[in-house]
């Protein structure tokens, strides 16, 4: 049979073609977000004693009472501001799903989205999912700030919403208290919901603040705010994540994210619990990523790659090829892999038309071994 796609002009996800190019050409890969280092043994075992203590069978549908309330107390400490447990957090399977579940929450046919690219892969498909098309606004090179002016231009009688991320993937740009007062004009003035991305809510440099959502109450009204267990704690393989959000959104989030995978991992669920009261688990996250950024761009200064902007947050870096190469991004990216043994992700995969500012992405959240090798392979171009 075939299937009328309701998404046909969507391929393979750029992250599964690039970790299997990588895989085949045993490549260092630096392409798909994840670490290779190894996780936390304490949290390991903190999982461990949950599944041997019988914790298998289902979580309570909108997650472990005694996470939500360890998370309502990392976010008081965090962003001090109070966050009701019971009725703002649903812990889920992943972040992904979480913003998938946001847009389903409150879109209808017709509807329009803001997003601003270059962006996470998953937002169009998911936007378009659920009836409603994406209105996509250019980040301005090199370092990829926004221009307020395009992004009102954008509103029209249709916007429904706004999806942000900061820090942003993949270009690095960290929000300013000037993007959230533009926001803030934004969203009052036309009503929108704001669905914010922050799993790199801890990998922050030079001594920034990350600014979330969860700050200004009269956005955190109107916001679905998204975290990734994977991105804070080096377990992307688990996929777990959360939505924080007003009472009367999450009730409406619940009804759908019930009939979607009703509930997630109880023995994750059980030892996340335990680790994050102790808040070392994530403040020491800035300095540990600051150093893999440091040693990768040193490393890479030895190469003929540019760097047009240094990023001030998530684990990614953007670097320029022009000195090695005139080819598209994605044929450039295939050929580094294939020649030279080292796998990125070219940044057209971002952007809806595939426009191509000749840039690679690379994930530095890798044992400084793997970045030394990397950079060894690209000393040769
Ligand atoms: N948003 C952004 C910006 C990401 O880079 C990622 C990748 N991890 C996600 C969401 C998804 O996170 P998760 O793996 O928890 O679904
Ligand atoms: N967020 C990760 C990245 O940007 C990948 C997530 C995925 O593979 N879907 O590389």
């Amino acid at each position: 049979m075939k299937v009328n796609s309701k998404i046909p002009y969507t391929g393979t996800t750029i992250f599964s073609v690039m970790s299997a190019l990588a895989h085949k050409h045993q490549a260092v890969n630096l392409s798909q977000g994840f670490p290779d280092f190894d996780i936390s043994k304490e949290l390991i075992q903190q999982v461990s004693e949950a599944m041997q203590m019988g914790y298998n069978q289902y979580a309570p549908m909108p997650g472990l009472i005694e996470l939500r309330t360890a998370l309502s107390e990392k976010i008081v400490k965090c962003n001090s501001v109070s966050i009701n447990p019971e009725t703002e957090i649903t812990i889920t399977p992943g972040a992904t799903y979480a913003i998938y579940t946001a847009l389903s929450t409150i879109l209808h046919a017709g509807d329009e989205v803001i997003i601003l690219e270059p962006a996470y892969d998953s937002y169009i498909p998911n936007i378009v999912l659920n009836g409603a098309r994406p209105i996509c606004v250019p980040l301005q090179a090199p370092n990829f700030s926004i221009d307020w002016n395009v992004v009102n231009q954008a509103v029209t009688s249709h916007t429904r919403a706004i999806i942000i991320n900061t820090p942003h993937n993949p270009t690095g740009y960290s929000w300013t208290k000037d993007d959230i007062k533009e926001l803030e004009k934004l969203v009052s003035l036309h009503d929108l919901y704001i669905i914010s991305d922050e799993v790199y809510e801890h990998i922050v440099f030079d001594g920034r603040k990350h600014e979330s959502i969860l700050n200004y109450p009269s956005l955190y009204q109107r916001a679905f705010v998204i975290f990734s267990f994977g991105k804070v704690f080096h377990t992307t393989g688990w996929k777990m994540g959360y939505c924080v959000a007003p009472s009367t959104l999450t009730s409406e989030f619940r009804k759908i994210h019930q009939y979607l995978s009703f509930s997630c991992n109880t023995p994750m669920q059980y030892g996340l619990a335990t680790y994050i009261k102790d808040s070392a688990t994530y403040e020491m996250l800035p300095n540990f990523f600051q150093q893999k950024r440091e040693l990768f761009l040193s490393i890479m200064k030895e190469t003929p790659f540019t760097l047009f902007h240094k990023t001030s947050g998530s684990y990614f870096q953007l670097m320029g090829y022009e000195k090695i190469s005139s080819l598209p991004d994605k044929e450039f990216a295939v050929w580094l892999t294939e020649k030279y043994g080292v796998a990125t992700i070219p940044i057209s995969a971002f952007n809806h038309d595939g426009s191509d500012n000749k840039l690679v992405r690379f994930c530095f959240a890798k044992q400084n071994t793997t970045l030394e090798e990397a950079a060894l392979r690209l000393q040769k171009l």
